[in-house]
């Protein structure tokens, strides 16, 4: 039986080829459950992501092979001193600079495989550009709306992979309010890294990777940013999975960073919520972390059900806190961009709260290249 798309709120079930991104009543979509992991059929073809997509089992063979920049596969290496069983993964370390492309590249190969003739998609930055580059993989006209704060550097390679940015005099929940108009009178495929499932099939081979990478073994923690959930809800289902193929036994506590400038999800852990309520949207200046600040995240839900689930918790850092992460990360051969810095602040500021000697990896999703100085 082919994947499907389910809604969150009424199980209703639809056809993946069907491109849509919302259940006509409104709900979120996941997929349906994933073929079970085989780490034998893992092939030995490289560090490709692609060795797991027997797990995504959404395309034919043709269609990834023309796409992919061979993303995944990123080193895992311990970068402070005094902290050997903290590792960091370097998930910036792909074709388009951050962790993005494992979702993006899934995705855009769902988009080809099923005829899709042009995508749109919204982002702060980093997903834009990944969705940009992989579209000019599968030669699929793009376009990408973005709020008109974003870093010049991320629109400048966005329109060099021959994507059409537009600006939008807004915040970030204005640009996606732009991309799904666009969507609807353009009748393109919404290229999405927040409603489209087939981004976290992607995302989820963080998880397989980190597994192998420590000898087939789960950390106890892995530490992620916490924007819209697409590494965090990823990370989830791939341990998940592991968990369902037997091949591991707990799952590690995720805990998952935002900005204090911007928090919903951080304020609705503390306060036992369910759902995140929205905050303000972040004005100019108000944090450096451009790739957290998103003020209504759309499966805040499953967000905080996911970080329960493991235990885990969610921490807010400061603007300053975040500045000291990106120095001392640079000192230690890291040049990243500040939402990436975050994720470490986050770490630092976990572990003065919860010391104690444990098997920890933290995500490094960004590269400094991208943002400004
Ligand atoms: C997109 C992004 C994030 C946030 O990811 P979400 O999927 O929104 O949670 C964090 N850091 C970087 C560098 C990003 O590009
Ligand atoms: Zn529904």
């Amino acid at each position: 039986v082919p994947r499907e798309l389910v809604c969150q709120q009424d199980g209703r079930r639809l056809r993946l080829d069907t491109g849509v991104w919302r259940c006509p009543c409104g709900g979120m979509l996941d997929l349906s459950p994933a073929p079970a992991l085989d780490p034998d059929r893992a092939t030995k073809e490289g560090p490709s992501l692609w060795r797991w997509r027997h797990t995504f089992d959404l395309t034919d063979e043709i269609v990834w092979r023309r796409v992919t920049l061979g993303e995944g596969g990123t080193p895992l290496v311990a970068v402070d001193p005094g902290r050997p069983r903290v590792l960091a993964k370097l998930d910036f370390l792909m074709p388009t600079l951050s962790f993005k492309d494992r979702g993006a590249a899934v995705l855009v190969t769902l988009a080809a495989a099923i005829g899709a003739d042009r995508l749109v998609a919204d982002s702060s930055g980093n997903a834009g550009t990944a969705i940009a580059a992989y579209a000019a993989r599968a030669g699929l006209p793009c376009e990408v709306f973005v709020p008109h704060t974003a870093s010049p550097r991320k629109l400048a390679a966005m329109r060099a992979h021959g994507a059409i940015v537009r600006t939008v005099a807004g915040s970030r929940e204005d640009a996606a309010e732009a991309a799904i108009d666009a969507t609807e009178r353009g009748n393109a495929f919404y290229a999405s890294h927040v409603y489209q499932p087939a981004f976290f099939e992607g995302t989820k081979t963080f998880a397989f990777e980190v597994w192998e990478q420590l000898g087939r073994r789960t950390p106890d923690e892995v530490v992620v940013p916490a924007g819209n959930g697409t590494l965090l809800l990823g990370v989830y289902a791939g341990f998940r999975e592991l968990r369902g193929a037997g091949l591991i036994g707990a799952l590690p506590r995720l805990v998952a960073v935002q900005a204090a400038a911007c928090n919903p999800l951080e304020r609705a852990w503390r306060a036992g919520a369910e759902v995140a309520t929205p905050v303000s949207p972040v004005a100019p200046g108000d944090t450096a972390a451009e790739g957290i600040a998103i003020a209504a995240p759309a499966r805040s839900r499953q967000m905080l059900a996911a970080v329960r689930a493991t235990g885990g918790r969610f921490v807010a850092v400061s603007e300053e806190g975040i500045a000291a992460a990106r120095r001392q990360l640079a000192h230690r051969g890291l040049y990243v961009e500040p939402t990436a810095a975050a994720t470490y602040a986050g770490l630092i500021a976990h572990l003065a709260e919860e010391p104690g000697d444990r098997d920890i990896v933290w995500a490094v999703c960004g590269a400094g290249l991208k943002s400004p100085a």
